[in-house]
Parts: structure tokens; C-alpha cells; sequence
């Protein structure tokens, strides 16, 4: 049976605060208290539209989210059989990087189940990390990689030693990512390449979409950037924007029926009807059926250590 995803805390009432505080917004450090949209969660900041949720203010429980039932049943239909449409578009992220770096020493924070470095280790020398115990482990063990069941800020990383730092949708689950940038920009070699990807939440499908928009998830999905709040960040933390681009992407039938189903479980009641068309599509072997779709809400950002 399909397992319910993460349910976001059921909050009410326009201004609240999960501290009893304001926030600070991570670029202006000035508070924000403003709602977008009148969510329950979501926070706007006045001064550069950056967009975030309150539970970032939440003790740091990094992991808590991601052990193995995060890559089946909460943000994944079943993580494992996306390999060949995640590889398809991890190769679509290569061919970009490769237009700036002809290899070297490549680190990947948030590497799941390790699929893109055992792509990248054909060019560079690669390590990763990520916060789940479970997927780390296979990735050592199945794919003989070198990655760390860790979180990034404690963990003990070598300086000047890579020029490649890669987030594949990766930053906008983490409650600290300036704190992230901060240590990447410590650790870089001269020149090192950091590369992201995450949704665009001021690309015409989420303005669109608004709140219905297929990342909006404040359990999961922590910041919402945009090009102008993306750019401000990493120039704080001394990195120039070299390319913004939105490559095709590649997902299986199964994990977009999945994706349907989870926003109308976190909508309605409707579960029962998103089950049985799931379980459908398994049965038809229809799930596996890849799709290459590209609605320009998903950004790549490659930008240079200055
Ligand atoms: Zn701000």
C-alpha cells in the first residue's frame, strides 16, 4: 500500500510563528514576519522576495525527514526504479557542467542513492554526502563510491581540495543552506565551480500554479528561490553567476502519477481514489515509461568561487 507522505503541521490564524519570534531572511538578515499567499507556513520576505518556510526555525533535526521511506513513500514513488530517468537528466546536468569544468575533484551534497557521481566519476574524481544512513550505504557498498552518511556542516571536509560542489535539488530542503554556501565557499579551491538546481518560483508554471504549484511542500521544500534571490545568495558567499538555464527533465509515469496523488492527499480527502489509480498504473507496467518534459520551472545555476 502507498504510504501517506509527510504531513506539514495543520497550523490556523494569519500571523503565526512557530518561535514566538520573527525570522531573519538569510539575505537581508532583516526580520520577516509577512505571509505569501496567506499560507500557513510560507514567509515573503519585503526587502528581496526571498521565500521560505517558518519550520526552518525548528531545532535543527536535519535527517529526520530522509531515511529510506523518504525515497519510497514520502517525496518518491520508489526512488530506486527512477535510476535511468534520474540518470537521464543528471547527464543533461554533466553535459553543462562540462562546458566549465574538464574535470578534477567533484563533491555532491545531498547525493541519495549516489546515481549521479557514478555517472561523474567517468571525468572527475568524486565524494559525496548525504543526510540519509540508508542510501549512503548503498551507494558504498552496491556502487563502491565514496560518500558519507553526514550532515555537510558538521562533517569534516578537506580544504582546497575540490573545485566541483554540486546541489541537485538539494537546497531547498535545507534549513541552513547559507550556512551551507558559507562552508563551500571556505572549502572551494581558486575558481571552483558550484552548481544547484531547484524550482523557480517566479517562472510563469508557479505563478501559474501559485500555491497548487508542484514544489510548493513547506514540510519538505524549506526555500523557494527565484533568479534575483538565487544570484543575491551565492554573490554573498563570493560566487559570480556564470548560467542559468532549464534543461529538460526526465521522470518516470510512476513518480508523476505519484507526485498527482501527493498533492491531492495534501489537499483533500481524496486519497482513496490517488491510491487506486496508482496501483493501476503498477499494474499496467506503464510506470516505468519515461517522459522527457521540460515547463521551465526547474533552474540550473552554475556559478564561479571569486
Ligand atoms: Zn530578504
Amino acid at each position: 500500500m502507498t504510504k501517506l507522505p509527510n504531513q506539514a503541521p495543520i497550523l490556523s490564524g494569519q500571523v503565526i510563528n512557530l518561535t514566538g519570534r520573527s525570522l531573519d531572511c538569510i539575505i537581508c538578515e532583516k526580520p520577516v514576519s509577512q505571509r505569501w499567499q496567506n499560507d500557513n507556513l510560507l514567509l515573503k520576505c519585503p526587502g528581496c522576495g526571498l521565500i521560505f518556510s517558518e519550520l526552518i526555525s525548528q531545532p535543527d533535526e536535519a535527517g529526520k525527514n530522509y531515511r529510506a521511506d523518504y525515497f519510497s513513500g514520502v517525496d518518491y514513488a520508489d526512488y530506486r526504479s527512477e535510476k535511468k530517468a534520474l540518470q537521464e537528466t543528471f547527464q543533461r546536468y554533466l553535459k553543462i557542467l562540462a562546458r566549465y569544468s574538464s574535470g578534477g575533484r567533484l563533491y555532491e551534497i545531498g547525493c541519495a542513492y549516489g546515481y549521479f557521481l557514478d555517472l561523474a566519476r567517468r571525468k572527475w574524481e568524486v565524494s559525496g554526502i548525504d543526510v540519509c544512513a540508508e542510501s549512503t550505504k548503498f551507494a558504498r557498498e552496491s556502487l563502491q563510491l565514496n560518500v558519507t552518511g553526514d550532515n555537510f556542516l558538521k562533517a569534516p571536509v578537506k580544504k582546497d581540495y575540490y573545485n566541483v560542489f554540486c546541489l541537485w535539488d538539494t537546497i531547498e530542503h535545507l534549513a541552513q543552506p547559507h550556512q551551507y554556501l558559507e562552508k563551500i565557499s571556505r572549502l572551494i579551491t581558486k575558481d571552483g565551480l558550484l552548481c544547484i538546481s531547484t524550482g523557480d518560483i517566479d517562472s510563469p508554471m508557479a505563478r501559474l500554479r501559485g500555491k497548487s504549484w508542484r514544489l510548493i511542500n513547506p514540510a519538505i521544500h524549506l526555500f523557494y528561490f527565484n533568479k534575483n534571490t538565487i544570484k543575491r545568495l551565492l554573490t554573498k558567499y563570493k560566487f559570480q553567476l556564470l548560467l542559468f538555464t532549464y534543461p529538460t527533465y526526465s521522470r518516470t509515469i510512476r513518480q508523476m502519477a505519484y507526485r498527482m496523488v501527493q498533492k491531492q492527499i495534501n489537499k483533500s480527502s481524496e486519497m482513496f481514489s490517488g491510491c487506486n489509480f496508482l496501483s493501476k498504473i503498477s499494474g499496467t507496467g506503464l510506470g516505468d515509461y519515461i517522459i522527457r518534459l521540460n515547463l521551465f520551472d526547474i533552474m540550473v545555476v552554475i556559478a564561479r568561487k571569486i
